[in-house]
């Protein structure tokens, strides 16, 4: 009887987070210096698989918890982040490089 993999990997390479579950489903977390916390993404997103200078497509678009009013519109691409106009943080308009992973991200 063959054993199915029921183990849930995190792995921290370079400035991304990978958390991958035994579903098939992967978990990427990337620092934000827009939001100053972590943005996750899933597998329904393609990443091409650097981890010191990732690329994510297509852009991730978030928003705040309810009782906040805010938008996060980004392309993570080459290990630089670009943030849209259409974001409500100071570096709406800019990029700017994708900071390391803070400590409390990384466990
Ligand atoms: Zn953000």
């Amino acid at each position: 009887m063959v054993t199915k993999k029921q183990r849930t990997t995190r792995t921290i390479r370079g400035k991304v987070k990978e958390v991958a579950f035994p579903t098939g489903e992967t978990w990427w977390t990337f620092y934000c210096p827009g939001c100053k916390h972590g943005h996750t993404i899933n597998n329904t997103w393609d990443f091409d698989g650097n981890y010191e200078a990732p690329t994510f497509s297509p852009s991730v678009l978030t928003y705040g918890s309810p009782w906040e009013e805010r938008r996060c519109h980004s392309f993570v691409r080459s290990g630089h982040i670009e943030f849209l106009s259409d974001c409500t943080h100071e570096l709406a308009g800019q990029t700017t490089a994708l900071p390391p992973l803070p400590k409390r991200l990384s466990q």
